[in-house]
């Protein structure tokens, strides 16, 4: 089985995560001005505290070798961030939190870091029309590394299911999470890494915070839902392996050779197991993580657009 197309015979280099620690106090841009975390604060009544009311994204930064720092893939994150605030109605200049995100990164210098815009309405009325509302940006960027952690992910279907995208578009809306929150939690109480959503006719959906793609005699598919989430990080891997996207039952994903998982923030993710079937060897995964990593550091010239200097 072979990637395509880059080389894959440059040997992985090792990823620095190194973050820089200061004592300055974190920063963060909010609607217009970069400031202080600790001196921003919003009102008790704020719309979207009680609601959900507002559209997020969850972008990565990462140190390159000219001792810089790059994001991943900033236009895709900021798009979907867009169609969010469409689906709610809310205002949205796209260069604006653009700017913003780079700005906060440079304010508290971070390189390896995770940057999260948050558009949400604010006060005016608590009633469900969102109209009269105030609407607000922030953008905060934090010290990073990859949320799943470096061990091997061990899944379990959960109980609960996906949220329909007839009910809840599957864009990043603040609301659309408590799905996942008890997803995740219940996963947590039975001893699991993480939730596999399964939907009611036995077709995998997602996982609470990431895509899921298999290996089967040296073919990868990435599962297909409509109501999953449309990973940045999955078509950045289905362009890498040629991936094919369609729907997979979860017999088929269980019968697979490999299984992971991937997120901006888990990225390429290898799973240990999804309840009792356990998998053994990755070495696709391997590959592919070391792939991922090298792009995202700016090493695979080919891919360098991807990355937007900060
Ligand atoms: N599904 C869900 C529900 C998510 O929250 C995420 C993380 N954004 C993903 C999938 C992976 O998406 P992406 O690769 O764009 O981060």
């Amino acid at each position: 089985m072979s990637l395509n197309p880059p080389d894959l015979s440059t040997p992985p280099e090792t990823t620095t995560h190194e973050t820089v620690v200061t004592d300055t106090p974190l920063q963060v841009w909010f609607d217009g001005s970069v400031m202080r975390q600790d001196v921003a604060h919003i009102p008790l009544t704020t719309h979207a505290l009680h609601y959900g009311s507002g559209v997020f994204e969850g972008i990565r930064c990462y140190p390159t070798a000219d001792g810089g720092a790059a994001v991943f893939r900033l236009a895709e994150h900021l798009e979907r961030m867009r169609l969010g605030a469409r689906a709610l109605g809310a205002d949205f200049n796209l260069a604006r939190v653009h700017d913003a995100c780079l700005q906060v990164v440079r304010a508290n210098r971070h390189r390896d870091s995770y940057i999260r815009p948050l558009m949400w309405f604010g006060t005016g009325a608590l009633a469900l029309d969102l109209a009269p509302l105030t609407q607000h940006l922030m953008v905060a960027s934090l010290p990073w590394t990859p949320h799943l952690g470096e061990h091997r992910q061990r899944l379990t279907v959960s109980p609960w299911r996906r949220n329909r995208a007839a009910a809840l578009p599957p864009l990043k809306l603040c609301g659309n999470y408590v799905n996942s929150l008890l997803a995740k939690r219940e996963a947590g109480t039975r001893g699991f890494d993480e939730a596999l959503f399964v939907d009611d006719d036995g077709f995998v959906v997602e996982c609470s915070a990431e895509n899921v793609l298999m290996v089967k005699d040296g073919r990868v598919t990435a599962v297909e839902h409509a109501d999953a989430l449309p990973g940045i990080t999955r078509a950045t891997l289905i362009e890498l392996t040629a991936a094919e996207s369609r729907p997979v039952p979860l017999d088929e994903l269980l019968d697979a050779d490999e299984v992971f998982v991937c997120g901006t923030s888990a990225e390429v993710a290898s799973v240990a197991s999804i309840d009792d079937r356990a998998f053994n060897a990755t070495p696709f995964t391997r590959e592919l993580q070391a792939l991922y990593t090298r792009i995202v550091h700016g090493q695979e010239p080919r891919y360098l657009s991807w990355l937007t200097h900060v």
